[in-house]
């Protein structure tokens, strides 16, 4: 058996260059049929407590198992889907299939919430707060077992909007996250009317952060900022130990990366689950799952 994840460089399907290519147009009038054929999985990403070691959450990552053109990556196709209206479904399907994952989890014993990148289409839609109410009622789950991860740019595309989306999301009891903290240029006024409860930094400043002093300085600011307003921080793309120590050191109460694990497969993640039992130690850094 395997992850197709681990192949990142083999099997990517590229559409084109061009934005707007034929493909990745014709991909969209495909997207619906191809989430009611089940051609769409979630891949799931633990987000990792930097002083236990413990499993906080996973982050839900959507692939595309396309039958002509292989294995998607979300970067092909959720910016077009944004576009052209067709993210609606494509989120209703996460949701859903993220609280069935959580539940599916749970009868293993393990209690882990669920992060679900939802898009800035998905906060003007006004349909989305009583879906996930229907969903949380259907499937009787808890409202703070769902965290919604919402980009810096999402926001700022229509502040005035996405606040009254969070508002009525926040009032629901969900988690919220900003996602990419550090890339689109919210203003401290914009983060004070915010409701939300973490801060994600965008990667571009964790990647390479044990050799660059400016990404050091950064990370620095934003921890301090986020702790100041009472927010938690998550650290994405952590790709090595050191990285890891510094941001432990910094105060960073949550990481996520590939050092810890990639995205999995469900049945990955209940190994990685059982493996670690929920808790990280530098041991599992090599094995078959996570690397
Ligand atoms: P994101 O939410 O910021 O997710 C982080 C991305 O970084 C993921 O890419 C993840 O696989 C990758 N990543 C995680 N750890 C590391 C690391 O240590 N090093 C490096 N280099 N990368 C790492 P992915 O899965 O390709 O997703 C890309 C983006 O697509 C996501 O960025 C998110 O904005 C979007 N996306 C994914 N799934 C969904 C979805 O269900 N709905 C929506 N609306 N957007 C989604
Ligand atoms: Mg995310
Ligand atoms: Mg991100
Ligand atoms: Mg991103």
């Amino acid at each position: 058996y395997e992850c197709k994840e681990m192949h990142h460089n083999v099997s990517r399907f590229v559409a084109a260059s061009n934005k707007y290519s034929v493909v990745r147009l014709s991909l969209m009038t495909e997207l619906k049929s191809g989430i009611e054929k089940g051609q769409l999985q979630l891949n799931y990403q633990p987000k990792v407590d930097l002083k236990t070691g413990k499993i906080v959450s996973v982050e839900s990552l959507v692939r595309w198992r396309h039958p002509e053109h292989g294995y998607i990556f979300p970067d092909e196709f959720i910016p077009l889907a944004e576009q052209t209206g067709n993210i609606r479904h494509l989120t209703h399907w996460a949701i859903e299939e993220s609280i069935k994952q959580h539940l599916a989890l749970k009868e293993h014993g393990f209690d882990i919430k669920m992060a679900i990148n939802i898009s800035a289409v998905d906060l003007i839609d006004l349909a989305l707060p009583p879906f996930v109410a229907n969903l949380l009622s259907k499937y009787q789950v808890e409202p703070n077992v769902l965290i919604f991860e919402v980009t810096e740019s999402a926001i700022m595309a229509d502040p005035e909007q996405a606040i009254t989306a969070l508002n009525m999301l926040r009032n629901m009891n969900i988690k919220l996250s900003i996602d990419d903290f550090g890339t689109g240029y919210s203003s401290m006024e914009q983060l004070k009317r915010t409701p939300v409860d973490e801060l994600k930094i965008d990667k571009s400043f964790i990647l390479d952060l044990s050799n660059n002093s400016d990404d050091m300085i950064i990370v620095k600011s934003i921890t301090s900022l986020a702790h100041n307003l009472g927010l938690t921080i998550v650290a994405e793309g952590i790709e090595n130990q050191e990285t890891m120590a510094i941001l432990a050191d910094l105060g960073v109460e949550t990481g996520q990366g590939y050092f810890m694990s990639k995205p999995l497969e469900a049945k990955l993640l209940k190994a990685w689950l059982m493996g670690n039992s929920g808790v990280f130690s530098s041991d599992d850094k090599d094995s078959k799952h996570t690397k």
